[in-house]
């Protein structure tokens, strides 16, 4: 039950009541003054005239008459209709509200407004509305939906409906730091807790998995001033009906004086209505204005008559004034900042623009950085209380017109925050149409071929499984049949058929008042290809010619099956353009596709370029004779191949790995391949991986701490790759590590001059492993202990104790990898049980790689000489099995590789080989054993083979592996034998017979974690 106390009325404002107008009239109907920060409910009857359509605002100004923009309540809901006399209104003042202003508007004559009451709510539920009590189209404490509609439920009751991918946000709710608080009994579950600080801006959540059926007490963190319940799509927890939720205190936190701000010179001034992002937008200035400064800023939802500088934030403040900016953004997300007079004007010509200006705007006038996602310390600034904004004259049209930072999706920690003031606008992280939306998010699709296709109704796997068996790809003369598999090129109405798959998602969006723009559609991952015999055809090319297939895999006749996947995605492109002519499609460049076809993409196609498996990431692709993977050269030439084939009119994506498992400076090479799609003119999105959480990790540190520089770098890249990487870096040292920037820079200058040494060979790619990376680029070049040196000392100058926080991580992200050093985690591969078979399985590449096999010498006569013959070992694992592949080249007639393995010193050793005829052996403590557990496969080619192993942990009897880790020895050999000579080699040099110490053996670690 509502305790509602009456309170005092205090009539202000002699009311207009019943004043019958002719035409479209807004009229005050009576003032009232009101106390801060809190609830009220505002009730009252009317009778609207017969056909005249009416609907009440309030406003809540502040003393000095300002209207703060949370201080206006104007929702489409708040309508008065000829049917219906009582009406409430709950909602909650402003920090400053000072005058409630209650008014009417109608077309026609005037409602008559009776038994207007104004009434305190003092509730120990602090949710406005939180049972929807308030009646069935009253959207009191809920004014932030989208596809969310009150209804009732089957047994009669309201709740509040929403949409699997619409949104409802409670109104803000003003919590005490550091208080306990629980859900009452019976609330819906499903939702997020979204914390907001004093300004208004979001600055974390609770319960990001969703608030669970019984959620426990929870307490705000120090920096919330408001809580908003956000009942919302989202991949783990979906809540389509909301019955009832509510709040309770339970403990009240610390008590703190409450913060007094002086009143900055100035003011903010958002449009009503505006976009989230837009909101976003103004509330990041006002927040940093406060953080910076130590002064207040009022965002307000009209501008005051007052002479001082104004900021003017949105698309809607632009029109008049600078229409040719807004034509030059047209279609993009860029930017302008203008100033005109005294003022400030941040403005998109969408609004996701205006919140990347906001940002802009702020960093320009400042030393802020958002140096990487985690909060506190990712955002380093000093005070300043004299901060002005002088710099205003900016437009910026980004080069990429999508921008992603892809990462797996976390339940504990939004990075999703740092993503949007980073200007990155497709993420996966954004996936809450909310959060999305107040991001600057823009809406995206991405699926592979055969599930674009499922989408249709008519085309579901159960359907066409057993309707069109000839969809699916024909393998050794035989369709295999499976939910998302890899998909016939050939088969007819298959390229209709995603067109419609593709068709169907646009409308979706449609449907939900989105323009989708952004759709990406691409083969699985993997080299599978339809073998039918339609598909095997010769492919008629268009200057008459024929192209012939010259093998039955793809691995072997890139072009060939290149061509005829874009022979289909043109048809498709055709049969899409039919409904959509203007929307784009990016299709993936990769795996064989990233050779590009015999005939050109068609004009409304983008590839999406991808260069894996495997470039280098240390130089540029376009650098191929400096890369150090052999494909080097034959990566440069596709790409220049692609390049030559885009135009303003034909444009070119990319997916793109540039991380690595330890410290770099990847963003040097990635610049130069960016800025040459950008010279073509057709650049459109960029997307790149490896953008992971910043979530803290048990093992203490992340990826964030060794390359968050790089991740900053590149994400200024996608809007601008013309800017230089290194100026960036300085940049970034300077704003992230203040007085510590010399030391810092010189620390990944350092890192820079071994990373871009072409004297130091070594390939790299994003699966390298940190151990590897150390050894190569810090210890090998001799830097590990001036590199530390360098960190400690900036540790000790820093003085914002954001930077130093920075250091910190960075020195201890150094150390742990030191640490590694000593020891070799083998690689938790899933698919691995699946394709440990296919030597050219994309998931080896994600193996543990040795090689550098040395001749066996012996033990008094140590050379170590490089093996003639050489080897390349991957080592990866599933649950239960140990996968190990080898690479042997310069194969002699007799040829075999072998393995052993022991659980640790002293036991019983094993013994595994492959022969270059598929042959396998085994040994079991140096007798022979006929293990039956272990498989092998041998694949010869005319100068190498490639063999590979499969051997269960568990047929290793005396190893345990119930752990959560443990160790295993292992020695890798191999033995060439023939007319053409003889040679021994391994891993270390030693013979394999060789086990009395340890550095005889190669220790791999299993950690399950
Ligand atoms: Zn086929």
């Amino acid at each position: 039950m509502r305790q509602v106390l009456a309170v005092r009325l205090a009539v202000l404002v002699a009311g207009v009541m019943g004043v019958a107008f002719a035409s479209a009239a807004t009229v005050s109907v009576k003032a009232f003054e009101v106390e801060p920060l809190t609830r009220y409910r505002l009730s009252f009857d009317a009778e609207a005239a017969r056909g005249s359509e009416a609907s009440w605002l309030l406003q809540i100004r502040t003393a000095s008459g300002l209207l703060p923009y949370e201080g206006l309540f104007d929702a489409d809901w708040q309508k008065i209709s000829s049917g219906k006399r009582a009406y409430t209104h709950d909602f909650l003042t402003p920090r400053d509200g000072h005058l409630l202003k209650f008014e009417t508007e109608s077309e026609g004559e005037n409602p008559q407004i009776e038994a207007l009451k104004l009434e305190k709510i003092e509730d120990e539920n602090l949710l406005l509305n939180g049972d929807f009590s308030a009646g069935p189209d009253n959207y009191s404490g809920w004014n932030t939906h989208f596809l969310a509609e009150l209804t009732e439920s089957d047994e009669g009751n309201p709740v509040l409906k929403c949409e699997a991918s619409g949104y409802a946000v409670t109104d803000p709710i003003p919590v005490q730091a550091g208080a306990t608080y629980r859900f009452t009994e019976g609330s819906s579950p499903g939702g997020r807790l979204l914390i907001y600080d004093r300004d208004l801006l979001r600055v974390g959540m609770l319960f990001e998995g969703g608030i669970p059926a019984s959620p426990p007490e929870f307490v705000v963190p120090p920096e919330a001033a408001f809580i908003r319940l956000d009942y919302s799509d989202g991949r783990s927890a979906r809540l389509p009906v909301i019955s009832q939720v509510g709040i309770e205190l339970v403990k009240e936190g610390p008590v703190e004086p409450e913060e007094k701000f002086a009143a900055y010179p100035g003011e903010i001034v958002l449009k009503p209505h505006s976009a989230l992002s837009e909101v976003r937008a103004a509330r990041e200035i006002q927040h940093w204005v406060r953080e910076i400064s130590g002064q207040e800023i009022p965002v307000l939802a009209e501008p005051s008559q007052d002479q001082n500088p104004k900021i003017f934030v949105g698309t809607g403040w632009a029109g008049e004034n600078f229409a040719a900016d807004l034509k030059v953004l047209d279609g993009s997300d860029g930017y302008a900042l203008r100033k005109k007079g005294n003022d400030i004007y941040v403005f998109g010509a969408r609004p996701s623009g205006t919140l990347f200006g906001a940002i802009r705007l702020l960093e320009d006038n400042s030393d802020l950085i958002f140096a990487r996602p985690q909060s506190p310390f990712g955002a380093v600034y000093s005070k300043n209380p004299k901060l002005v904004f002088e710099q205003a004259d900016t437009i910026l049209r980004p080069t990429f017109l999508y921008r992603m930072g892809h990462g797996p999706v976390t339940e504990g920690f939004d990075d999703g925050i740092w993503q949007g003031r980073a200007g990155l606008n497709t993420s996966p992280r954004l996936y809450n149409n909310f959060r999305r939306r107040e991001m600057g998010g823009a809406p995206a699709f991405e699926s592979s071929f055969m599930s674009i296709i499922e989408r249709v109704p008519e085309f579901e796997f159960a359907k066409t499984s057993v309707e069109h068996p000839e969809f699916y790809a024909m393998v050794n003369g035989k369709r295999e049949i499976r939910p998302k598999g890899y998909i016939c090129y050939t088969a007819p109405g298959i390229a209709e058929a995603m067109a419609e798959g593709l068709v169907s998602v646009v409308k979706e969006y449609e449907s939900r008042g989105e323009k989708l723009e952004f759709l990406h559609a691409r083969t699985r991952d993997g080299w599978l290809v339809c073998t039918c015999e339609t598909c095997m055809a010769p492919i008629l090319l268009p200057d008459g010619t024929k192209l012939e297939p010259k093998a039955l895999t793809s691995e072997k006749d890139e072009l060939f099956f290149s061509t005829r996947m874009v022979q289909m995605l043109n048809q498709v492109s055709a049969e899409f353009a039919k409904t959509y002519p203007d929307i784009l499609l990016t299709v993936g460049a990769y795996i064989y596709a990233s050779t590009p076809p015999a005939i050109p993409h068609d004009k409304l196609l983008t590839p999406m370029f991808c260069a894996y498996p495997s470039a280098s990431l240390r130089v540029p692709i376009l650098d191929g004779e400096g890369n150090d993977f052999s494909a080097g050269k034959e990566w440069e030439n596709k790409f220049r191949e692609y390049l030559k084939r885009t135009t303003a009119g034909r444009k070119i994506s990319m997916f793109d790995y540039h991380y690595v498992g330890g410290f770099s400076t990847v963003a040097d090479a990635a610049r130069e391949d960016w800025l040459a799609m950008k010279k073509t003119g057709g650049a459109y999105q960029m997307h790149l991986d490896g953008m992971g959480s910043d979530e803290a990790k048990a093992s203490g540190i992340n990826p964030w701490d060794y390359d968050a520089p790089e991740k900053w770098i590149m994400s200024r890249l996608m809007w601008d790759p013309s800017l230089d990487p290194q100026k960036l870096r300085e940049e970034y040292c300077q704003r992230a590590y203040q007085e510590a920037a010399p030391e810092m820079l010189e620390f990944y200058n350092l890192i820079r001059a071994a990373w871009s040494n072409p004297d130091i060979k070594a390939a790299v790619n994003c699966h390298t492993k940190a151990p590897e990376l150390f050894n190569t680029f810090i210890v090998k070049p001799g830097n590990e202990k001036k590199l530390r040196g360098l960190l400690v000392k900036a540790e000790g100058k820093a003085k914002n104790p954001h930077s130093k926080m920075l250091i910190q991580r960075v020195l201890l992200a150094f150390e742990q990898q030191a640490a590694s050093l000593q020891r070799v985690s083998i690689p938790f591969i899933p698919e691995s049980t699946k394709e440990w078979d296919i030597p050219g399985s994309t998931f080896w590449l994600q193996a543990l790689k040795f090689d550098g096999f040395k001749k066996v010498s012996t033990w008094n006569n140590f050379e170590g000489a490089p093996s003639e013959h050489p080897t390349f070992v991957s080592v990866m694992r599933d649950q239960d099995n140990l996968y190990v592949r080898f690479d042997a080249q310069k194969a002699g007639q007799s040829d075999r590789v072998e393995i052993v393995i022991q659980a640790k010193r002293h036991s019983i050793p094993y013994y595994f080989a492959l022969d270059r005829k598929g042959k396998s052996y085994d040994m079991k403590n140096n007798a022979p054993w006929g293990g039956l557990a272990w498989t092998g496969k041998v694949q010869d080619e005319p100068d190498h083979y490639v063999a590979m192993f499969r051997i269960p942990f568990s047929s290793i009897e005396t190893l345990d592996s119930s752990g959560s880790k443990f160790d295993l020895m292992a020695k890798f050999a191999r033995l060439v034998s023939g007319k053409d000579g003889s040679e021994e080699s391994s891993l270390l040099g030693f013979s394999i017979t060789r086990t009395h110490y340890n550095n005889y053996w190669t220790k791999l670690t299993v950690e399950k974690d």
